[in-house]
């Protein structure tokens, strides 16, 4: 399984919020398998957001949105999304029950707080209010971390591909001096291997079969000056 992810916000273009959500979930999706091939980020724009996840969602297995949920002004991604899919915002009576069950009146809760695109599965939201939603392949879920997270959580199993095995191995040479070896291990086992170089070099070895991955990263300790690994 593939995916794109969507965040959505002016201040996430302008570096005042530091976009951990993107972050958290690709690891997430790379954990259980799914391959993220894009993470964009879209300004509080009905159109921009709307045309970004309309091409991802055609082009990907799943689009994952995150921001600008709630019921204020600049919380436009509800609207998009039913731009995107051609639908109606309509408020969403499972969405709303829920909240009143959950403590809320609907005399209390902002006007639009429990509108969805018209079709959606609503997603409930354990650790705030403005709920989340599923349409066709793409999952709304909210910009607040805390809430994005929690929401996650409870679709997370919809999200599945092949497992991938990690072995990071820290070495001590420049980039350059380690192409010999990278090139032999490339040929000889069936690995990826990332090289992201910094004081000294992380070298990521990642497969599909374990002991494969093991016996690489083995290969490569043998042959490189290594580092303790943090
Ligand atoms: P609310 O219902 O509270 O308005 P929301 O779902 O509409 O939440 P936003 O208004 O887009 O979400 O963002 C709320 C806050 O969440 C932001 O001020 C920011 O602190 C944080 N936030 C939003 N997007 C991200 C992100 N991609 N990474 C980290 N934090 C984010
Ligand atoms: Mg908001």
């Amino acid at each position: 399984m593939n995916a794109a992810v969507v965040t959505v916000g002016d201040e996430l273009l302008a570096g005042r919020t530091t976009n951990t959500n993107a972050t958290w979930l690709c690891e997430r999706l790379a954990d259980r398998g799914v391959t993220v091939e894009r993470v964009t980020t879209v300004p509080d724009r009905i159109d921009d957001i709307s045309s970004v996840v309309g091409d991802y969602s055609a082009a990907y297995d799943a689009v994952l949105v995150t921001g600008g949920l709630g019921p204020t002004h600049d919380d436009l991604t509800m609207e998009a999304i039913a731009a995107t899919f051609g639908r109606d915002l309509e408020t969403d009576e499972t969405a709303l029950e829920w909240l009143e069950e959950h403590g809320y009146s609907r005399s209390d809760l902002t006007t639009g707080t429990a509108d969805l695109p018209a079709g959606s599965r609503p997603l409930h939201n354990d650790a705030g209010v403005a709920p989340g939603a599923v349409l066709e392949n793409v999952y709304v879920l909210p910009g607040v971390p805390t809430e994005m997270r929690a929401m996650f959580e409870t679709v997370a199993e919809e999200f599945t591909g092949t497992r991938v095995y990690r072995e990071t191995v820290v070495a001590d040479e420049p980039e350059s001096a380690l192409l010999d070896r990278l090139e032999t291990l490339n040929r000889e086992f069936d690995v990826s291997v990332g090289s992201y170089p910094g004081e000294s070099v992380r070298l990521e070895l990642s497969g599909p079969d374990e002991e494969t991955v093991a016996a690489a990263a083995a290969w490569l300790r043998e042959r490189v000056e290594t580092v303790e690994e943090s």
